[in-house]
């Protein structure tokens, strides 16, 4: 183990130096692998000297990539708590200062201190904030920030396989940062921290629990499955506000359902009391439930994780939870067929009301899910996915407006006739479920399953397109 270094007259001189950090990897939970990496780090002060006996070069800069909320300060302080090293931080976009010259200052005084007070590990937040790729920005602010990071490069240069002073930063667009940053002996590391997965969140959530008082019987895994997309930070704030919960209604204990509560809070807001007509409730059920009937023939029944429609803050009606295998094109990722069915899930409201109204009754209910699935559909066509217009040859040439919007309106026909068949094949379903949501707002997965195996689903044949 290294000592920490603590040279009174330098810490007391330390403007950035945060005090009392002890955080060990145990308190980061879901790694997986990378907590190899990671310990991998640690050896590099507390056995740095074996690594340069035998030519190892220690790299100066380690970059944590991943979106804000998975642990990468956590993390960067966890390796500064095994190490046993002082640990420096500071946002890059401190650095960016409008005035010339004072990024550049305090890069020096950053670095000046963790030197004084090495070992140290310098975690630098949001590192794209100033390391953006050079010339990029017109202006003096621009010259401003070309000074700061041509800095913070000779700071980094300066610790090269000396293992002392490492840097670590953080960055949710490795893809932008300047190549002089990445080049060998700067940020020549790169360790990706994704979202973390089911059982990660249940490990996440149990860390935050520790401290808590938690009833015995708490369904980590229930809460986990409700949580999917959600990060570390998100988990951590679900067990806070459970607690709260708890404490409000003068109980000792945190149970599943605080947790779950906290979880519908964290995504969606806080319930609002607002008073709705019982024409709207209705209305808003419809809605609801028709994406629910309609989904549920494209997935496997247990995606859909819970049916709301109590009034949240913000403008929010109702919503359907479903897994994330669900929703997964927001990341650029879906099968042809899985953008079909979610064209018709969002196309379902509106064939709902219209069915349940009639055409001369149509509300504005569905206009934010009409406008997923017309977006969807001309990514559908635009990504070469319609065979009629684009199949292989012609996509290379799918730049006829028209076409690809004639083309976009026919998949949007095709999804909606068959949303209507299949809201129309399972009235009695969508009927039972319609009730459920008015007399109690919300349905869990177990209630909702319960009335599909009353009502039974019925499904028709797989489509054309
Ligand atoms: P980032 O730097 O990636 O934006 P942070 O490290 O600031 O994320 O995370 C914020 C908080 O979220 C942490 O202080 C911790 O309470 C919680 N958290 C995030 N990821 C994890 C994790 N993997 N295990 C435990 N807690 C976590």
């Amino acid at each position: 183990r290294v000592r920490r270094a603590q040279n009174s007259k330098n810490v007391k001189l330390s403007q950035y130096m945060e005090r009392g950090v002890d955080v060990k990897f145990s308190d980061v939970a879901g790694l997986g692998k990378i907590r190899l990496e990671l310990e991998e780090i640690v050896k590099f002060f507390t056995h740095g000297e074996i690594y340069r006996r035998r030519g190892v070069k220690i790299p100066g800069g380690i970059l944590l990539c991943g979106p804000p909320g998975v642990g990468k300060t956590l993390l960067a302080k966890a390796v500064a708590g095994e190490a046993g090293v002082n640990f420096f931080s500071i946002s890059a976009s401190q650095f960016v200062e409008i005035y010339v010259g004072v990024g550049a200052s305090r890069v020096r005084a950053l670095y000046q201190e963790a030197r004084d007070c090495a070992p140290s590990v310098v975690f630098i937040d949001e590192l794209d904030a100033v390391g953006r790729e050079r010339g990029l920005i017109k202006g003096s602010g621009g010259q401003e920030r070309d000074a700061t990071l041509n800095q913070l490069l000779v700071c980094l240069d300066g610790f090269e396989g000396r293992g002392n002073v490492i840097t670590i930063a953080s960055t949710n667009r490795p893809d932008i940062l300047d190549p002089a940053l990445v080049r060998p002996g700067r940020f020549d590391r790169k360790i990706f921290i994704p979202k973390p997965g089911l059982i990660g969140r249940v490990e996440i959530l149990k860390v935050h629990a520790r401290k808590k008082p938690m009833a015995e019987d708490v369904d980590y895994a229930a809460v986990a499955a409700m949580t999917d997309g959600m990060v570390g930070a998100e988990l951590a704030n679900i067990v806070e506000v459970a607690a709260i919960n708890m404490m409000r209604d003068g109980r000792t204990e945190i149970t599943t359902d605080d947790l779950l509560q906290a979880a519908q809070i964290e995504e969606r807001g806080m319930l609002d009391k607002k008073e709705r007509s019982p024409e709207m409730w209705k209305q808003v059920a419809i809605n609801e439930a028709a994406m629910a009937v309609v989904a549920i023939n494209f997935h496997d029944l247990s995606n859909i994780e819970f049916i709301n429609i109590a009034p949240r803050a913000g403008r929010e009606l109702g919503y359907v939870r479903m897994k994330m295998d669900h929703i997964k094109f927001k990341e650029g990722l879906l099968s042809r067929q899985s953008l079909l069915d979610h064209i018709t899930v969002q196309l379902a409201p509106r064939a709902a009301d219209e069915m349940w109204h009639g055409e001369g009754q149509l509300s504005t209910i569905w206009a934010e899910t009409a406008d997923n699935a017309r977006s969807a559909a001309r990514a559908f066509v635009l990504g070469g996915l319609s065979d009629k217009y684009y199949g292989v040859s012609n996509f290379w040439a799918a730049d006829r407006i028209n076409d690809i919007d004639l083309e976009a309106s026919r998949i949007l026909d095709l999804c909606y006739g068959r949303a209507k068949e299949l809201l129309d094949k399972n009235r009695k379903l969508m009927d039972a479920i319609v009730d459920a949501l008015i007399e109690k707002k919300s349905l869990n997965k177990q209630e909702f399953l319960k009335l599909v195996e009353l009502h039974g689903c019925i499904q028709p044949g797989p489509p054309s397109i």
